[in-house]
């Protein structure tokens, strides 16, 4: 494959060369790597950013309802719009919730949007380091706002947090006066928390949702790289388009005001320091498993701490020596 080819093609914003590419990114063959590597270095001088937007929600809340109208609603503001996948469920089981290929139809069919569904059967670090791998090809290729949506479990939603420029919970219409049982952790990861579903007969039951939220997010600790009145929760209707315009406003303005006093620039900074880290925490830990001997004497040592003739720490430092002395 002729990289510097495909990197003009990605960067000509092509989405069959993106495609290709992100295929590339996916793969776990170590040539394929070598040459997803050189790719993203090729494209490094685009420059170009878009707006990442973390999307999380449970199974059924309207994910794929929203991106699609919020979608269409950008793309005819003359946005180019790109959706990717953090699919936890095809990383254990090879099965995908995201998937499904008949969602987002309407989208998928738009010469400005681009949707990627989730890979199957990678662990979820290699899901991290695939998507955003894939986000940055998206922004070399001149997308304007890369969605990346994940299902509320496990860890998918940190990992899309960190790398996007703004999180977005999806809610739905809450049945008694409980907060379903939405983890503080992931309250405090939200910039905006959208209830969903806030039409017919639910509409009553999304405000007083939306309204209990907004105590909730108010009790939280207020964050210095925000505005006072984030973060915020709103009512929306993903299938009656309602609210979506309103929603895209706040976006807009909350980024905004990070750019102004600098916090967008410092966050994208510790998000790249932070995947730094990661990758080579990584490639330590694919070392360990990688060799037999490391192995051998993992195991080894483990069977003699599990019938007390060490103690874990002392193992642990010994065999760390043992590594350390190797190199
Ligand atoms: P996902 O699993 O989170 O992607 O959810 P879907 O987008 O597939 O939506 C699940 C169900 O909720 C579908 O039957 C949708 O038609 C319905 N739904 C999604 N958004 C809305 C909405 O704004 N209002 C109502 N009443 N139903 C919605």
């Amino acid at each position: 494959m002729n990289i510097s080819e495909l990197a003009q093609k990605v960067a000509a914003g092509d989405r069959r060369a993106l495609a290709r590419a992100i295929t590339l990114v996916e793969s776990a063959r170590a040539d394929h790597r070598a040459q997803a590597l050189e790719l993203a270095d090729a494209l490094r001088s685009t420059q170009r950013q878009a707006l990442r937007i973390g999307l999380s929600g449970t199974p059924g809340v309207g994910k794929s309802t929203f991106i699609e109208s919020f979608g269409l609603m950008l793309v005819a503001q003359g946005l180019r719009v790109a959706v990717l996948a953090v699919d936890p469920s095809s990383a254990r089981s090879g099965g995908s919730i995201l998937g499904d290929k008949t969602r987002m139809e309407r989208l998928s069919r738009e010469p400005m949007a681009f949707i990627r569904p989730s890979p199957s059967r990678t662990h979820l670090g290699g899901v991290a380091r695939r998507t955003r791998e894939a986000v940055a090809l998206c922004e070399a290729a001149g997308f304007d706002v890369v969605l990346i949506e994940t299902v509320g479990v496990g860890q998918s939603e940190t990992v899309v947090a960190e790398l996007s420029d703004l999180f977005i919970l999806l809610l739905a219409p809450a049945g008694g006066d409980e907060l379903q049982g939405v983890k503080r952790g992931i309250m405090e990861m939200a910039d905006i928390i959208l209830v969903n579903k806030a039409d017919g007969d639910l509409k009553a039951a999304a405000t007083r949702t939306r309204a209990d939220y907004s105590g909730a997010l108010r009790l939280l600790r207020r964050r210095p790289q925000d505005p006072p009145d984030f973060p915020k929760a709103l009512a929306v209707s993903a299938l009656e388009d309602e609210g979506l315009a309103n929603a895209w406003e706040e976006m807009q303005s909350l980024t905004e005001w990070r750019r102004e006093h600098g916090h967008w620039d410092r966050r994208r900074a510790v998000q790249a320091r932070h995947w730094f880290e990661e990758e080579v925490r990584q490639g330590l830990l694919a070392a360990l498993t990688a060799s037999p001997d490391i192995r051998a004497a993992m195991q080894a040592t483990g069977d003699a701490v599990a019938r007390g003739e060490a103690t874990p720490d002392s193992a642990a430092a010994k065999v760390l020596a043992q590594m350390a002395a190797r190199n």
